[in-house]
């Protein structure tokens, strides 16, 4: 991979980064106990009679969810920057072989090989 491969993906990267801090900041707070990218959803008291509890907890669950997922993206991105400064950004974990280029393009977090992810995980 080029320099400005690198570069290019690693502004992708970033500004992938800061969208999904905003999102996260959104629906949750980041938990002073634990790492920094570890969020909590806010729960939100919408009221007291049951229904609107059962909003909440419906709210509050699906918030949960999908701060779950946008949480692993983050620690995923925070790991291509970090193996970038390390500078073995782009080689396969298993293999130690440099992932195709390409496949970094359109998914720039990929850790593995394509022949390596085939073997070691049933999705292509
Ligand atoms: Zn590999």
């Amino acid at each position: 991979m080029t320099k400005k491969q690198l570069q290019a993906i690693k502004e992708k990267l970033e500004v992938e980064k800061a969208r999904i801090e905003a999102e996260l900041a959104v629906m949750a707070h980041r938990n002073p106990q634990t790492s920094e990218s570890d969020f909590e959803a806010d729960y939100k008291d919408v009221g007291d009679d049951d229904d609107d509890n059962a909003s909440e907890v419906a709210q509050y669950t699906s918030d949960l969810s999908v701060s779950s997922e946008l949480e692993k993206t983050l620690r995923d991105i925070e790991k291509a920057l970090a193996s970038m400064k390390k500078g073995d950004y782009g080689l396969c974990k298993y293999c130690g072989d440099s992932i195709d280029p390409k496949r970094l393009e359109i998914r720039p977090t990929s850790s593995s090989c394509i022949a390596c992810k085939k073997t070691f995980t049933k999705e292509a």
